[in-house]
């Protein structure tokens, strides 16, 4: 047996109001006059001093505001690069990526890129990346993807849905700030919220589960129970708290996988563009036959916040369409081996893959 030698997010600021303190751990890490920092910040910030006045640029230094409304694609990472490069007299100091697991995956992968030669698509896979990427911080504005702590950028290919898997990959700095997701719309933050939910679920119950994976998960799953059943806590707590769950569940998949409904959420996302949380809730909600006991509580989850998902989403597809989605679904081995164990292809087949999606 040869185990996986992880590395892990190196610093962590957590508290809230600590995007205050952002300007003072950047400045020691600045390379020189012309080599600045690049801010990379969801567009629905851009008319918010409340997160804009509190950057202070000097120099070279931009803000380049990148909307959320579709998930990362490769040649966006491509373009951004270019653009990084072109406009720059130095290397920049570093990448700030603030924002959803969109903004997050974005500074994770152009920080790559700037040290990598080639175009994004190139390393979509594992370990594939060559090079150091270039210093990189991660602040989440709603949380629950667990992308702030992962080993993987997730990016949309010419023809995959995959991430960049490697070492280099992990922020140099996080700073966890709960205050920043004050304003995520409700039903927004039920989706990413659930997409911890789901990493739980999938981890917990998955055979590649091992006591690192489950401390994580357990932690994670106890946390989201609270936040998304009990009455009790203030806004302020849940925030948090959804904040370090998001966290944990990131941990607990680091060393373990996810499943069924990820693989089939990537199928939804390759084809119709259906974005990560809202399609993990679409696919978890049909899926009692592999996950019981957590489609049992989702649905708690769900009528107890009043969500109503879309339904009907593959009803007007074709044969090949299908076939499209299936292929991208099942050629994420890790996650039904994880699921259903090696012996997966036999009870996960094209048919009754195409049967689950006909429901949603
Ligand atoms: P997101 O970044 O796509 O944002 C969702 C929506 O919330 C957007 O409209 C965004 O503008 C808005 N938003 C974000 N913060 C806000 C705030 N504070 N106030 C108001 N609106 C706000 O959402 P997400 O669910 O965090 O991320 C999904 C992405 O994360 C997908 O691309 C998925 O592939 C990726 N992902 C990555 C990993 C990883 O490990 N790298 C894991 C899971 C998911
Ligand atoms: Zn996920």
């Amino acid at each position: 047996m040869t185990y996986k030698n992880f590395p892990m997010v190196p610093k962590v600021m957590f508290g809230r109001g600590g995007f205050n303190q952002l300007n003072d751990i950047l400045a020691p890490k600045r390379l020189g006059l012309h080599a600045p920092f690049i801010f990379l910040i969801d567009d629905v910030f851009k008319s918010n001093p409340w997160i804009t006045s509190r950057i202070s640029l000097s120099y070279d230094d931009r803000i380049i505001f990148v909307s959320a409304k579709e998930e990362p694609k490769t040649s966006q990472v491509d373009a951004l690069v270019e653009d990084i490069i072109l406009q720059s007299k130095q290397r920049p100091s570093g990448i700030i990526g603030i924002g959803g697991g969109t903004l997050l995956d974005l500074a994770k992968a152009v920080s790559i890129m700037i040290t990598n030669d080639g175009g994004a698509a190139d390393y979509q896979g594992w370990d594939l990346v060559k090079n150091p990427a270039i210093y990189h911080v991660g602040i989440p504005t709603i949380s629950g993807t667990g992308a702030e702590v992962s080993r993987t950028t997730v990016l949309t290919g010419p023809d995959k849905k995959l991430g960049i898997n490697s070492d280099y990959t992990p922020f140099d700095q996080v700073i966890l700030d709960s205050e920043l997701t004050k304003e995520v719309p409700k039903d927004q933050w039920f989706y990413t919220g659930m997409d911890c939910y789901v990493h739980c679920i999938e981890s917990l119950t998955g055979t590649y589960l091992n006591t690192f994976s489950e401390t994580y998960g357990q932690m994670a799953l106890e946390l989201c129970n609270e936040i998304f059943l009990s009455d009790s806590l203030s806004d302020t707590e849940s925030q948090e708290k959804l904040m370090m769950a998001s966290w944990h569940g990131g941990m607990s998949i680091a060393y373990s996988q996810v499943g069924v409904a990820h693989a089939m959420s990537y199928g939804l996302s390759y084809l119709l563009g259906t974005k990560h949380g809202i399609g993990n809730c679409i696919v978890f909600d049909h899926l009692e036959e592999f996950y019981p006991e957590g489609v049992k509580v989702f649905k708690q989850m769900k009528a107890k916040h009043n969500i109503t998902l879309p339904t009907g989403i593959c009803a007007d597809l074709s044969d090949s369409e299908f076939d499209i989605m299936i292929d991208v679904a099942l050629g994420l081995e890790p996650l039904w081996e994880n699921a259903l164990g090696k012996n997966w292809k036999k009870t996960m087949t094209k048919q009754k893959l195409k049967a689950l999606y006909q429901k949603m």
